[in-house]
């Protein structure tokens, strides 16, 4: 995720900031810390590094996605939930983990492209029949 300043409101850091307060400095959506550092099991949940003290490689690899131990750090982004850059409004704007951010752009992008796709079918419903001459 690219991030041009010019997209966002000029005292987006404040409200940067705002919103982490609000939200504990934690993941609106999982409930993870900011700087939290360990890793997301097959199934999605967050597990602390200690979580993973003395356990083998073959349970991790049962458990863990990608090659184990794939340790990360949480990073709160900030993500407009009505995809508006310039929205000011901080019941519109949460604080979340990269994993949450992507997936909520995820579906954000799929509901675009079926959009899009209607709007292609109907057009081409519009668009008068090849070969007929009037
Ligand atoms: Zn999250």
């Amino acid at each position: 995720v690219t991030f041009y300043p010019a997209d966002y409101p000029v005292d987006w850091k404040d409200i940067v900031r705002q919103i982490n307060d609000q939200a504990g400095n934690k993941c609106k959506f999982c409930g993870v810390a900011n700087g939290a550092v360990g890793a997301r099991d097959r199934d999605g949940s967050w597990h602390d590094e200690h979580e993973m003290d003395g356990m083998s490689a073959v349970t991790g690899d049962h458990f863990f996605e990608g090659e184990f131990p794939r340790i990360i750090m949480i990073v709160l982004t900030t993500a407009h939930l009505c995809h508006d850059k310039m929205c000011r409004d901080p019941g519109h704007i949460f604080a979340l983990c990269q994993r949450c951010h992507l997936s909520h752009d995820r579906r954000h992008h799929l509901e675009v492209q079926a959009r899009n796709r209607r709007r292609r079918i109907i057009e081409r419903g519009q668009l008068p029949l090849t070969g007929v001459t009037p």
